[in-house]
């Protein structure tokens, strides 16, 4: 593990943003408990992706709450029972239980993702790759499938999953929430929830849990409606992207404008540009600046999609997928409806009627008196298409000596035809909330003169301000509070009033609070007080009616030094 990656798990503990569930029992793998200010942190995220993915997109985005156990038909009609799976390798000598790609990705320093167990099985042996443990024998590869089950109800039998993935509440929804909203496409059904994937080897504190929480949209529209998408937007925005191209000859990312993805067909269709426009801008707002999308192989991408982009996040020596973006095509609603029986179809309308020719059977009711002879012919037509029949017709098939034809004929009509039904395509966008959560800590981490700075972007901090009261005299404490009441209204407020200053202003750092307030003796006589930068541990001293003001000037990215008289700052001890 990295020194930072260490340093960062062992201040997330130290100060209550997130620590290994369950600690009292020895903690198990892959859990994490989201601490006070881990849970103030993750829900800003939260609301900053419903701003970027739900609220600038209200027009067609909604979003919506579904169980987090489901039938086990869900999971069978989604694919997930079936190609939910991770490899795994046992040592033959102390059992001990790897996840093979990983291992082997370790040893040789080469990506392997994707590739069958044979393979895999064929190139530990190859490269006499054994137990990291206890140096034994690695038997053969095989499929571990990731699906928590449980129980539905008391009686057995009646087998449910935990969810991987919020989507399938989406599919499964979706012609209702079709119904309830625009009845048009596209319509994006958004959520956020927790899912559970029983991960083989979970590692470096919240980027691989068991159990986490997921942001996603699922995203339907006309595969073929390819006009009115606001990529105006984007229009002069730039995504680094390794295509599967440039990937399979080494190279590296390259930058495209938005408009050059699209008229280039590096997506499947104009709207999958959109959202990884959106995402890079949202990640971009998390403070993190150095990512790219990295489209997968054939072999690497999930069972349902057509074309996935990892967009991949990049901390010193970190690289780990923020968030996924599949196209889903109609795989999901295609396979809902084949195993639910329901129709999940749209009628997509013409702009203009079509006049289309129809043949439809005609069936000679007075030839056909005889019962016997009708429930032959009947048999013989059930459940063929139009086209069979005709087939039959003009072959001259006979029934009891007598031709087909006399029975049954084929007529052509025009029909006016307002429009067809269609299965609508899927774009799924999906982050991890824990994981949005770790790398923007990770990347706000900062040390200055051995101390600690948590360099959050403003408005993911836990607080916007701390007010704190020089010393522990009376009207020093009053005053702050004061202070802390009034502010209170309009922002999120920590307030200490126990031990040093200095102490008190490191543990601000160290949790992201922007600007720290400070009431001292001078505050009594002349009623202002300090104002203290986190990052740059600069102060200033405005007049306390004038905090509300000064705020809203910092929030809004304006330099301290323009704001106040600068003070010399003697308390960070
Ligand atoms: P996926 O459906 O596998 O593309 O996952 C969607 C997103 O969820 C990923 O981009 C990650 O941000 C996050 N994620 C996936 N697996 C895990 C995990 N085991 N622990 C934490 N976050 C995860």
């Amino acid at each position: 593990m990295s020194e930072v990656l260490s340093k960062v798990l062992d201040l997330a503990k130290r100060r209550g943003i997130f620590w290994p569930s369950y600690e009292i029992y020895g903690g198990v793998a892959g859990f994490y408990d989201i601490g006070p200010i881990g849970t103030k942190i993750k829900n800003k995220i939260v609301e900053l992706w419903r701003k970027y993915f739900i609220k600038d997109n209200s027009d067609f985005v909604v979003e919506i709450e579904t169980p987090i156990i489901g039938p086990s038909k869900v999971f069978e009609a989604s694919g997930h029972v079936e190609s939910f799976t991770d490899p795994i390798v046992e040592c033959n000598s102390c059992k001990r239980i790897y996840r093979a790609d990983h291992l082997i990705e370790d040893i040789l320093k080469k990506s392997v993702e994707g590739l069958k167990p044979e393979e895999l099985t064929r190139i530990i042996k190859e490269n006499n790759i054994r137990c990291p443990s206890c140096g034994g024998e690695l038997g053969e590869v095989r499929l571990f499938n990731l699906l928590f089950s449980t129980n539905i109800g008391p009686y057995t039998g009646n087998l449910g999953y935990l969810r991987p993935e919020t989507a399938q509440g989406m599919f499964t929804a979706f012609k209702r929430v079709y119904e309830v909203s625009r009845q048009k496409l596209p319509i994006g059904i958004a959520q956020v929830g927790r899912v559970a994937r029983n991960e083989i080897s979970p590692r470096q504190g919240l980027i691989r849990m068991r159990e986490f929480t997921i942001m996603e949209i699922e995203f339907f529209i006309d595969p073929e409606d390819k006009d009115d998408i606001p990529l105006f937007k984007f229009s002069d925005y730039k995504l680094n992207i390794l295509t599967a191209e440039d990937k399979l000859k080494n190279g590296k990312p390259r930058e495209f404008k938005v408009d050059e993805i699209v008229k280039e067909r590096i997506v499947i269709h104009p709207w999958m540009a959109y959202w990884m426009a959106v995402a890079a801008k949202f990640v971009r707002a998390l403070g993190i600046d150095n990512f790219y999308f990295e489209e997968k192989l054939p072999h690497e991408r999930a069972h349902y999609s057509k074309q996935t982009f990892d967009q991949i996040v990049i901390i010193g020596d970190i690289r780990v997928e923020i968030s996924g973006h599949a196209y889903r095509g109609d795989y999901d609603l295609s396979r809902h409806m084949q195993y639910s029986g329901q129709d999940q179809t749209i009628f997509r309308k013409y702009s203009e009627p079509k006049i289309v020719k129809k043949k439809t059977l005609v069936i000679n009711n007075t030839k056909l008196r005889d019962k016997e002879l009708r429930k032959k012919i009947m048999e013989l037509i059930n459940n063929k298409k139009i086209e069979e029949i005709e087939t039959m017709i003009k072959a001259n098939l006979t029934i009891d000596n007598q031709p087909l034809s006399e029975f049954v004929s084929i007529i052509e009509r025009e029909e006016k035809v307002h429009g067809e039904h269609i299965i609508p395509h899927v774009i799924e966008p999906s982050f991890g909330v824990e994981r949005a959560l770790f790398l923007t800590i990770l990347n706000a981490y900062r040390e200055k003169e051995g101390r600690t700075i948590l360099s959050l972007p403003k408005y993911l901090s836990p607080y916007d301000v701390a007010v704190f009261p020089l010393l522990e005299r009376e009207e020093l404490i009053k005053k702050a509070r004061e202070i802390r009441d009034s502010l209170s209204v309009k922002y999120d407020v920590l307030y200490d009033e126990v031990g040093s200053i200095g102490r008190r202003y490191a543990r601000a750092d160290e949790i992201g609070v922007p600007f720290a307030i400070t009431v001292d003796p001078q505050s009594l006589l002349d009623n202002t007080v300090t104002i203290r930068d986190r990052d740059s541990w600069r102060q200033i001293r405005v007049n306390i009616d004038s905090i509300d003001v000064t705020l809203e000037k910092l929030f809004r990215g304006e330099d301290l030094n323009k704001i106040g008289i600068e003070v010399k700052n003697e308390d960070e001890q």
